[in-house]
Parts: C-alpha cells; structure tokens; sequence
C-alpha cells in the first residue's frame, strides 16, 4: 500500500505555493475520478492538496451580464441554478445527463473538465496505453473502441473526452479562469482541451502550477434557446456514444436561420464544436435537408474503425434531430 500525504491549505495563496513547490501532489476536489485513478493506480500523488474548503463554490453574475461560476461548485448546484436553467438551458441539461444523481452532488465544475478519458484499456496496465505512458503503444487502434473517436484522432490516440458540461460550456464560448502564485489568465474552452497528436498525455493548456478557479459564461441571447441530445448505450450512468450541444435563431418568417451553434461530444479528444455546421447553414432555410447537408459537411473527414465508424451517422441523424426540435419550438429549447 503507497501513503499519501495529505493538506488542506488555509486559503488559495497556500494551495497555489504548494502546487508550484511540491513535486507530485494533485489537487483534490470532489474527487469522483481522482480517487478512482488513484485506486487503479493510474494517478500516484505523493500528496493531495484539499481545495474543497476554499471560498470557489459561488455563481456571481458579473458586469457584462454574464455570469461567473466558481470551480468549486457542485455540479448538481450548477445544474439547478435558476440563472443556469432560465439563460443556458443546455448546461443544465448536459450535467444532468452525465453520471449518477450522487456523483453530481460531489463533483466539481473544475473536477468536471479535468477528468480522464474512460477509454478501456486507459485502465487497463497490462495494455499498451500512450496516454497512460508515453510509447507504449495505443491498444485501442486495433481493439475494441466502440467509444472511440472519429474526429481529430491521431495514430497515438483515439480517446475522447468523457465530459458532457464541457460540450455545453463550448457551445457557450465560455472562459476558464486559472491562477498559480505569479497571476491568473483565462483560457477559451475552445483551446482548453487538446487534441492528441503525439503527445495524448498533455489533455489541456493548464500548467502543472495552475489551478482552475472558475468558468466564465457571456452574456448569450441565443443560450436561451438551447438544448442537449445524449445518445448512450443505457438510459443512465453511461458516457456518449454521440451528444449534441445545439442552439437556433430563426428569422421572423420562421424559415431562415439567422444564427446556430452547435458542439459535439463523444466524437473526438475533445469538446468539437462543430464550426462547419455553423458555416453551412447560417442564412440557409431551416429545413431537415440543410441540416442533414450540414451535418454530413462537419463530418467529411470523420475516420472510425470497424467498431466505432456508426458514430458518423449516428451523430449526423442527432444533430438534424435536435436542430428540428428547436426549429419546431420556433427556435426554442
Ligand atoms: Fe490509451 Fe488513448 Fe489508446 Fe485509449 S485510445 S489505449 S487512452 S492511447
């Protein structure tokens, strides 16, 4: 059995000296997958530095009429928040639909962005894993990666990322604030995560001395109008086979799209959001054909395996799907 020490820093200041002077030590939210690494050994913290006490855990609406939503709050809180419910309707949705009632309760919004990939053979040590250690191979390429992704995979990796509030949090060009002990800087969720290329062991732009200390969402007239589709193997607790973030304005006619957004989950290393469905079909009518050619455009250069490749029509047929329902709701989620 490996020791672990144990701190729990007086306020920010000290967690953020800590992390910067004490070779692997590991922040400890919520823990809902840190711990579990830990168990399987997959994460080897010589020492875990407690940030559940720290004062992260508010939902502030800021100046600009956005709204600014600590790291350390509860991904169940965040889910129920009136602002959340009423103003980014597919947030509250897309945290509802990930994992279980009690995970929610202890999972944490930062926690939430930094979790692992559940790629099978990730957890697997007798398996060759280059996520798990660089060079040892990728199991998954010529296994069984039903899960795996079709959109911006290398020949290194072909995980993606598990989060279904990251997807929304894309589609909502949110910020992540990070701070270490020589400043703080905010980094757009569309660069927040990587995608594998040769190095699929680096999964986000957070230095080893940063610390997430909130999300920032702007003000988005259109988030109102939101929604989130999860497509998955159970009805609950699974990950995406394919999840779709969407949003839709039409003109006054009903018939032309002025503005639409859409992210994908399930698909890639990270948070897709889908720029070419975007492209097509701003200022094209409304109609079941524009979004399935849409669709079909993001999804040109998908390349999947034999166990995985239904995913690209899966995710075309679940796009055009929730984009209908939004138009039938006259853009409304
Ligand atoms: Fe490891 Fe990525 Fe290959 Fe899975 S897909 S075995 S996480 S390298």
């Amino acid at each position: 059995m490996r020791s672990v020490d144990y701190l729990l820093p007086a306020d920010l200041g000290e967690a953020l000296e800590a992390i910067a002077t004490l070779p692997a030590a590991k922040f400890l939210g919520g823990g809902t997958n840190l711990v579990d690494l830990m168990r399987e050994g997959i994460e080897r913290p010589d020492i875990l530095i407690d940030i559940s006490r720290l004062p992260l855990a508010d939902i502030d609406r800021t100046d600009d009429g956005g709204l600014r939503i600590g790291a350390g709050v509860r991904n169940s809180d965040l889910a129920a928040h009136p602002a959340i419910r009423e103003q980014y309707p597919v947030l509250a949705q897309a945290i509802l639909m990930g994992a279980s009632g009690q995970i929610r309760n202890m999972a944490t919004v930062g926690g939430n962005l930094l979790q692992r990939t559940r790629c099978l053979y990730f957890y697997d040590e007798t398996a060759g894993c280059n996520k798990r250690q660089l060079g040892s191979g990728c199991a998954a390429a010529d296994g069984f990666n039903r899960m795996g992704a079709v959109l911006g995979a290398s020949a290194s990796c072909v995980a993606v990322h598990p989060s279904d509030m990251a997807v929304a949090l894309t589609l909502l060009d949110a910020e992540v604030e990070v701070a270490s002990r020589t400043g703080s800087r905010r980094i757009p969720m569309s660069t927040f995560h990587r995608l594998p290329g040769d190095t699929p062991h680096i999964e986000t732009d957070l230095a080893a001395d940063e610390l997430i200390v909130a999300v920032h969402l702007p003000p988005l007239e259109i988030a109102a109008r939101s929604r989130y589709r999860k497509v998955r193997d159970r009805a609950s607790y699974a990950f995406a086979l394919v999840s779709v973030a969407a949003a839709l304005q039409l003109d006054e006619t009903g018939e032309q799209v002025t503005q639409v957004r859409v992210a994908l989950g399930g698909i890639a290393h990270k948070p897709w959001r889908a720029t070419l469905v975007e492209k097509h079909l701003t200022g094209r009518p409304a109609t079941d054909d524009e979004f399935a050619a849409a669709a079909k455009a993001e999804f040109v250069k998908a390349a999947g395996g034999p166990t995985n490749d239904f995913k690209v029509d899966l995710a075309v047929r679940t796009v055009v799907a929730v984009l209908r329902t939004l138009r039938d709701s006259g853009g409304a989620g």
